[in-house]
């Protein structure tokens, strides 16, 4: 069986333990081992810091931006690979397969173009000069530089490819090297990722490192210019962000959780109108795709009261239209779970909130003798305020209508119930419902995504996480921000008030024009 490696302080390396099994989804067969045993991670550290922190600070901005521009063109050379991979070990169909790799080089193009901006810049500008004397002569600017460290980037099983890229195109722009921990389930897209990069040669070497299995004691052994970005559960997040040793360092911690997204149904929305056939769509959409292994996926649909019966038979029907099966067989839709212990949770997860609701369609059963498979399951509340709701994410195509009375009030009460999320969408074509509704949840929320009749033909899905907005939310989705352009970079950099004589920080400290780098 394939055993998958770490690329650390610049060489290949075999766990020496026995390993933890991956699997193919499909068939429930293992295919391959993870294992880090035997790892020096202080060897790690000190190569990213010794090696590829300098590296990547001697560069500029745009130079920076140019090596993104070749790692997605490099990783988008390998797309096809990848894509049969992803169908291989997380159980993705094609579709699903590609909204992840492409995302991964799609950020990085995305990112070498915000880079290509900052031209010959070695720092950022933050505002404008103050005068702080009397006179101009005494003044303060803000500026911000890369730090001195290592980023750890732990990230989920559900975007092997796309969750290490976003979180590497901030990184590596912004000068810090990277540390990568994948998830586990999923570790052979990720891990084939991780040698297309290595052997492009494209990154300086030390500017990236990749772990497959346990971190081992690496969180203990961070210091304070370093910083550990967290993409998974809420637990797990919960219990890293406490390590001693991170929180004696004051170690900087980004945290990307779950979240019990909402879309909400406004009063209004006539049956017959586009607003509400893209509600429909999209909430499907959420449920399916990745077979609802997305962190933005709608967990909860708010529809008014006397509309329930009529949604809930629309969502069936266009959920009915959904194939699911083999995902290597292009017709079908849905593929399965991506790892037997998914299935298990999502089957668990099902039952628990079967209690508290009526079934629309779907359930806990498994659909086929052999595989992760379970049916994209619709429940409806018996109580839209019942606690479980609102707490638990099943991590699976699973998701509920709460009935609500149509008031903007109601529903931001019954959205907040979820404690902080990382998209909420609305449905209205009512400005003044979708102005309370907005100012009522974006405390709670990293993004709320709206939908009328006048956006609905052009605009992309709420679940779709785009590198020019930020991603992440309050509460139990984290506390965490990545992306947004070049406010990713802010994370990894360090901002600082440099006060003094106003010539001096005219000249020497004001912005650079962008200039040609081949970004
Ligand atoms: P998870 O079980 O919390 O694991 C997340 C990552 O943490 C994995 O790489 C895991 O490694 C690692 N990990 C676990 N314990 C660790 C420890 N003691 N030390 C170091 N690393 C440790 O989550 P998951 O099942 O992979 O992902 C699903 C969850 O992620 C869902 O709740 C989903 O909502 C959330 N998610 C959030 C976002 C977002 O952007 N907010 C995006 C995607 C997913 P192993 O796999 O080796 O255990």
């Amino acid at each position: 069986m394939q055993k998958l490696t770490s690329y650390a302080a610049g060489s290949w390396h075999e766990g020496t333990g026995e390993g933890a099994p991956i699997h193919d989804p499909h068939t429930g067969e293992a295919i391959a081992t993870v294992d880090s045993t035997g790892l020096d991670f202080q060897a790690v550290l000190d190569h990213a810091h010794e090696v590829g922190g300098p590296a990547l600070r001697a560069m500029t901005f745009g130079e920076r931006a140019a090596l993104l521009k070749a790692l997605s063109a490099a990783i988008h050379e390998h797309r096809e690979e990848l894509i049969e991979i992803s169908i291989k070990n997380a159980g993705s169909t094609r579709g699903d397969a590609k909204f992840d790799i492409d995302g991964a080089t799609g950020t990085l193009a995305a990112y070498a173009h915000f880079g290509k901006s900052l031209g010959d810049a070695t720092f950022l500008n933050d505002g404008e000069m103050e005068q702080l004397g009397r006179t101009k002569r005494f003044a303060g600017r803000h500026i911000s530089v890369p730090r001195l460290g290592a980023a750890l980037h732990i990230n989920a099983f559900n975007f092997p490819a796309w969750g290490m890229c976003e979180k590497l195109a901030c990184s590596i722009l912004a000068g810090v090297p990277v540390i990568e921990k994948p998830g586990t389930p999923t570790a052979l897209p990720a891990w084939r990722t991780a040698e297309i990069i290595v052997n492009s040669g494209v990154l300086p070497e030390g500017a990236y490192q990749f772990i497959c299995g346990s971190t081992g004691d690496l969180l203990d052994r961070l210091g304070m210019q370093d910083c550990m970005a967290f993409t998974g559960s809420a637990s797990t997040g919960a219990y890293l962000k406490g390590n001693e040793n991170l929180v004696k360092n004051n170690v900087r911690v980004n945290i990307e959780a779950d979240s019990l997204n909402a879309a909400v149904l406004g009063p209004e929305v006539d049956p017959d109108s586009e607003t509400y056939a893209l509600f429909l769509r999209n909430v499907a959409l959420d449920m399916t795709q990745k077979t609802g292994q997305k962190c933005t996926a709608t967990r909860r649909i708010l529809v008014p009261a006397e509309r329930v019966e009529e949604v809930k038979a629309d969502l069936v029907a266009e959920l009915g239209r959904t194939k699911v099966g083999d995902p290597s067989d292009r017709d079908n839709r849905m593929g399965p779970l991506s790892s037997p212990r998914q299935f298990e949770d999502v089957k668990d997860g099902i039952a628990k909130l079967q209690e508290v609701c009526d079934t629309a369609c779907g359930g806990p059963e498994a659909l086929f003798e052999t595989g992760c498979y379970v049916a994209a399951t619709l429940l409806v509340a018996k109580d839209p305020r019942a606690a479980i709701i609102h707490a638990e994410e099943v991590f699976g195509p699973v998701s509920t209508i709460l009935a609500y009375d149509g008031s903007a009030e109601e529903a931001v009460e019954l959205v907040t119930m979820g404690c902080g999320g990382l998209v909420t969408s609305a449905y209205s074509n009512d400005n003044d419902w979708t102005e309370a509704y907005v100012l009522g949840v974006a405390p709670w929320h990293g993004r709320v995504w709206l939908a009328n009749e006048r956006s609905a033909e052009q605009s992309l899905p709420p679940g779709m996480v785009l590198p020019q907005m930020v991603h992440g939310g309050p509460g139990r989705a984290g506390g965490g921000e990545e992306l947004g352009g070049l406010r990713g970079l802010d994370f990894y950099m360090q901002r600082t008030a440099v006060q003094g004589f106003g010539g001096l920080l005219k000249d020497a400290f004001a912005p650079k024009e962008a200039a040609e780098t081949g970004a």
